[in-house]
């Protein structure tokens, strides 16, 4: 309403004549009779005004009376600077990505407390680039690569525990943008947020810009996609593209234009509290009398019935696929479905734990950088090199002490590899064997600066750097 269209986008807007049927567009069979592609069925959508209109104020009167008090929350609601509400939900979204609400609090308090402002993170970034020319924290500055720096010390330690640590790191990357080259001001819609803020997708600018500047658009997480499958009845694989699109239309077009924010959070909260993935507390549900999977399971059936023509004929793109029917066993978390997990391949690497004693005469040990993109990018690890299957020992070794030379310039004998071990850590698609190997050295050992970032750290430093899990492990 209120935009300004051209007569082409006019005559493609224009409201159907009307009733919910008129909405959601012309029927399966006549969009096959004019080969445009056919809209999915009506227990699909939300086509209906009054239906949306009690669903939302349902939704917001629970919300308003059963919401968590959360710190973000309070702030957003309270906070008169927008560019201050913006940069607390921003920090509180990024926190919450993988991470439960009742860890990320803790987390977040002691963050927002060192650094209250974007300006505050811009500028500590800032001034650590400056200092990390000449990085005075280790006396032992010739083997030292001075590009670890206190900032990343800083973000690690509070980060310790939240995992995937270029979360933080991308913060700091996007408070300097939004400092040096937006004036200051955080982008106010999501579109923008997504476009020009780095490690913001689309779930995170929707959320920052309907919570903090009250934009009226949708969000969908995975709280989201399994409510609005289960409210209307969506059983085909939500990761898949084409379900992905859909919900976020229906995100978009549910979301309420007064309290945008308050609606997004709203029905988050009632995925994570309510709606629950194993199970669900119908009886408490707020909407459960919009909810198409409720129905079916008390029912047998979706209501209204729909057309001969909906579903099930012909193949609907939304409905589980006909090797996968509703099991009534499993009543309304039928849905929401993924598709089944590919198997997570098998690797094997070598793994090196050189150490030395350091200048004052504690242990060090050497760590390298990964790549800045691909598996866990960015963070610190032993010297690590891919083995060939059922590689022997023996064999292990000498290809070990290659890569070792290879990459140091040191010469590495194999017999003085010594193998302490196997250790299994499994990501979500790599079932990865470490075979770790440690190597004492004597004396100073200087690495080149020209090589892959690397440095010493004695093992409290270790713990305090940006390494894996797994590499804790090792
Ligand atoms: Fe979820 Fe049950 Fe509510 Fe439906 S009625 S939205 S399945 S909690």
């Amino acid at each position: 309403p209120g935009a300004r269209c051209s007569p082409n986008r006019q005559r493609l807007c224009r409201a159907p004549a009307s009733g919910p049927a008129a909405r959601a567009g012309p029927s399966p069979r006549a969009a096959l009779l004019t080969g445009a592609p056919a809209p999915p069925p009506a227990r699909h959508l939300f086509s209906d005004p009054a239906e949306m209109e009690t669903l939302r104020g349902a939704l917001l009167a629970w919300y308003d009376k059963r919401k968590r008090d959360l710190p973000w929350r309070t702030l957003a609601a309270t906070e008169p600077d927008a560019d201050r509400r913006g940069y607390a939900v921003w920090v509180s979204e990024i926190m919450l990505q993988q991470t439960q609400v009742s860890t990320v609090i803790d987390y977040y308090n002691r963050w927002m407390q060192k650094w209250p402002t974007l300006q505050a993170l811009a500028q500590a970034s800032l001034e650590v680039s400056m200092a990390a020319a000449g990085c005075s924290r280790c006396p032992c500055s010739s083997s030292f690569n001075a590009v670890p720096c206190l900032l990343e010390q800083e973000v690690n330690e509070l980060w310790a525990g939240l995992g995937y640590y270029s979360r933080g790191k991308r913060l700091q990357e996007a408070a300097r943008k939004v400092v040096s080259e937006l004036a200051g001001q955080m982008p106010r819609t999501a579109e923008d947020l997504q476009k020009l803020l780095p490690g913001v997708g689309r779930y995170t600018a929707g959320a920052i810009a309907s919570i903090s500047f009250g934009q009226a658009t949708g969000v969908v997480d995975g709280n989201v996609i399994r409510v609005l499958c289960r409210l209307r009845c969506i059983g085909a694989d939500s990761s898949s593209p084409a379900v992905v699109d859909r919900l976020w239309d229906m995100a978009n077009a549910l979301v309420d234009r007064s309290r945008p924010g308050d609606f997004n959070q709203a029905l988050m909260e009632l995925g994570a509290t309510v709606c629950t993935p194993k199970a669900p507390l119908c009886g408490e549900c707020p909407v459960k009398q919009h909810c198409q999977a409720r129905r079916r399971k008390l029912f047998g059936k979706p209501t209204p019935v729909p057309d001969v023509e909906d579903c099930g004929v012909g193949g609907c793109a939304l409905c589980p696929p006909a090797t996968e029917p509703w099991d009534n066993s499993l009543g309304v978390t039928n849905f929401p479905r993924k598709a089944a997990k590919k198997q997570p391949r098998v690797e094997r690497t070598a793994t090196c734990v050189l150490e030395r004693r350091g200048c004052h005469g504690a242990l060090e040990y050497l760590i390298v950088q990964r790549p800045s993109s691909g598996l866990l990018a960015g963070l610190w690890e032993f010297p690590s090199f891919p083995l060939a299957e059922d590689l022997q020992e023996k064999k292990q070794k000498e290809v070990l002490a290659d890569h070792l030379q290879a990459w140091t310039g040191w010469p590495v004998v194999a017999g003085s590899l010594r193998l302490i071990g196997e250790v299994v850590h499994i990501f979500s698609h790599i079932h990865q064997t470490y075979v770790v190997y440690s190597l004492p050295l004597d004396g100073d050992v200087t690495l080149d600066p020209a090589l892959s970032p690397s440095r010493w750290v004695t093992e409290e430093e270790f713990h305090a750097s940006a390494v894996s899990t797994a590499m804790k492990k090792v």
